[in-house]
């Protein structure tokens, strides 16, 4: 039976590059987005092209209801769900000195980037165990987005570098918890990657790579970290729970 992922944020970005690399590996794809459907509708043609069926989900997982909302339609559309990725995640609306920061700010990249992922995974981990009870052989994994911010500070951004290093905690958490039942869970560590996120640091970034900042000298794509979830989703790292996969170029290695 294909098998059935579903990613958060896989319009654009990250979660786009994550859908692209899944579609190829011969998946069905059900994603989710804040932005209202007709939004999407070209982009979702496009993932379909190769003949996997996608489906598009209006859903802020930062909202309890959205989420069970979300999980009971992907019941009824698909029946079935191999791989959650959780990838949907904000930055600061603005960045501000942790001096200064607001509480606001604060609740609002954990509620996205943590939060709602962390309960996101309760209720996929409690369908996919079911799934494992009926058919052992059912294959489920758990992959999480977080970022070198995880562990590499910067002060004008706390909350986002928090919000990571909680999603780190997370990933063996459930990878402890769900190991019983057979299902991996991951972490995947981006560096820098040109997206919309990160849009408004490009010309500060670009010169800094151009100063040696990363080892492999060139932002990373959504498809370097797309091909990466793939090894992770297709058993290729079958003994390796709880573990981080990096995909920086090099950059959070230590150098003298
Ligand atoms: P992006 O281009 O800004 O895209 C973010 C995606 O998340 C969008 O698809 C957006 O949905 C979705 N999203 C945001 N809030 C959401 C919510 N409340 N509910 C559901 N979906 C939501 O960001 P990106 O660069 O691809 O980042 C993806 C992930 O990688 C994030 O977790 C980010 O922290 C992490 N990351 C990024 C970098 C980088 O350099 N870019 C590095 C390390 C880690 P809509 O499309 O509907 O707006």
């Amino acid at each position: 039976m294909t098998k059935v992922a579903l990613i958060t944020g896989g319009t654009r970005g990250i979660g786009l590059g994550i859908g692209s690399a899944l579609t190829k590996a011969g998946f069905d794809l059900a994603l989710c987005g804040v932005r209202s459907e007709s939004l999407v509708g070209q982009t979702i043609e496009q993932l379909a092209s190769r003949g996997q069926r996608v489906l598009y989900y209006q859903a802020d997982v930062s909202k309890p209801e959205a989420r069970i909302q979300l999980v009971q339609n992907i019941r009824n559309d698909f029946g079935s769900l191999n791989l959650l990725v959780n990838n949907a995640g904000v930055a600061p609306k603005q960045r501000m000195d942790i001096l200064e920061a607001t509480e606001e700010s604060f609740d609002w990249v954990f509620t996205v980037n943590m939060k709602g992922p962390y309960f996101l995974t309760q209720a996929v981990a409690t369908w996919m165990i079911d799934q494992k009870k009926q058919q052992p052989e059912f294959d489920a994994a758990i992959v999480n987005i977080s970022s070198i911010s995880a562990t590499v500070a910067s002060v004008s951004r706390g909350e986002y570098c928090i919000s990571k290093a909680a999603i780190a905690m997370a990933t063996q958490l459930w990878a402890i918890r769900l190991s019983e039942f057979g299902i991996p869970v991951f972490e995947v560590r981006p560096g820098l990657i040109e997206t919309d996120m990160t849009a408004a640091v490009k010309e500060k970034y670009d010169q800094l790579i151009r100063d040696g900042l990363i080892p492999q000298s060139r932002w990373g794509t959504p498809d370097d970290v797309g091909e990466a979830v793939v090894a992770l989703a297709t058993g290729l790292l079958r003994y390796s729970t709880g573990q981080v996969l990096m995909v920086d170029g090099g950059m959070t290695l230590a150098r003298l």
